[in-house]
């Protein structure tokens, strides 16, 4: 800390869903669980302590339009850090935002690189509009520039069908998710409809974004092999106005998203039920806003999860799932203190009472 007191929090501090400590000490940026010896000005805080939370579906650096510039993209990623997210997963994004790994006040970002989608089927200025005889190498060049992630666009609507329809043969996806693996990298795929899901799943795929169109046959071949899903209900709940603006042109389209949102929470509550590793997002960047993290778990929640599951899918787990370390012994400082119990009501979340990243009091 700046003015030399050595940061110590007192309380509950949350391990693990079960796992509990009654206080912590920031050492050199990073989270001890023992008072270090040199600590004569000490700063206490109380509360309920959570690791920094995870928003693993989050765009920094873009709007409805496109690519932004960096003053807009430092107010995304300040907006995300006070409400508590310290770790997003940038699931595609047109800006190069590298320049946030330089700044010890800005939220740890894991990249996807930019989206990767086919030609005219996709938001205009958003991504890499190619043909599937280019995508495993446009595959192979976002894992290289990402950070261990790759993001596909796999179904969009087809105009000349009037519906969602799967955007890639499966010979293409195959090819370019063998490609990504090679390089050290996981694939992701933006699908809202059903019919993209199988050819995806045979290539190998290791997380769906939104996944609205699960069905009773895909779950447990998601759950079989780990395939996990990041819901992004906060912006499923736009679907009945974005139906609601294509219903004159596109009236089967309309149809189907509107019946992907009304069953959403069933098919959250399914593949959770089932196995299916879900985790916390909110689609920030775009049409939705920045901050939203508290609102996805509790919409979590509201599809079934535990309290407990759902904070874990913007904290333990996330973390475990990304390979990045929750609250052990020194482990970068990254945490949320809270002026109540989480666990018991997870709204808690939506007002911390202190945010601190890289050690640092923040916000
Ligand atoms: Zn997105």
């Amino acid at each position: 800390m700046s003015d030399g007191a050595v940061l110590h929090v007192r309380g509950r501090v949350l391990v693990g869903p079960q796992d509990v400590r009654d206080e912590l000490w920031v050492v050199d940026g990073r989270v001890s669980f023992s008072r270090p010896l040199t600590a004569a000005d000490v700063r206490t805080v109380t509360g309920w302590v959570l690791p920094g939370l995870v928003d693993a579906h989050c765009h920094v650096g873009l709007d409805t339009h496109g690519a932004v510039d960096a003053e807009t993209s430092e107010k995304q990623a300040l907006t995300d850090r006070d409400t508590g997210t310290l770790l997003i997963r940038d699931a595609g994004s047109a800006a190069d935002t590298r320049w946030i790994d330089d700044r010890e006040d800005l939220p740890r970002i894991i990249r996807a690189g930019r989206h990767i989608a086919r030609t005219r089927r996709y938001i205009r200025n958003y991504a890499h509009e190619i043909e599937p005889g280019d995508l495993a190498a446009y595959v192979r060049a976002e894992a290289r520039r990402g950070d261990g992630w790759v993001k596909l666009v796999g179904d969009w609507i087809d105009r000349e069908r009037g519906d969602l329809a799967a955007c890639w043969p499966g010979d293409a996806l195959a090819e370019a998710i063998a490609a990504a693996h090679e390089e050290g990298a996981r694939v992701t795929a933006h699908c809202f409809s059903a019919e993209s899901l199988p050819d995806l799943l045979a290539a190998g795929i290791d997380c769906v974004e939104h996944a609205t169109g699960l069905t009773e046959e895909l779950i447990p071949v998601f759950a079989e092999r780990g395939v996990a899903i990041v819901p992004t209900l906060v912006n499923i709940a736009t679907f009945p106005g974005l139906a609601a603006g294509g219903e004159a042109r596109f009236p089967a389209w309309a149809a189907h998203m509107r019946r992907l949102h009304e069953r959403r929470y069933d098919t959250v509550g399914a593949a959770h039920d089932a196995g299916i590793p879900v985790f916390v997002g909110t689609d920030a960047g775009g049409s939705i806003a920045h901050g939203l993290v508290a609102d996805e778990v509790a919409e979590l929640v509201k599809a079934g999860l535990s309290p407990a599951e759902a904070l874990s899918a913007a904290s333990w787990g996330a973390r475990e799932w990304l390979g990045r370390p929750a609250l052990e012994e020194g482990a970068p400082a990254d945490f949320v203190v809270y002026g109540e119990d989480p666990r018991a009501d997870v709204r808690v979340l939506a007002d911390p009472r202190l945010v601190v990243l890289r050690g640092r009091p923040v916000g």
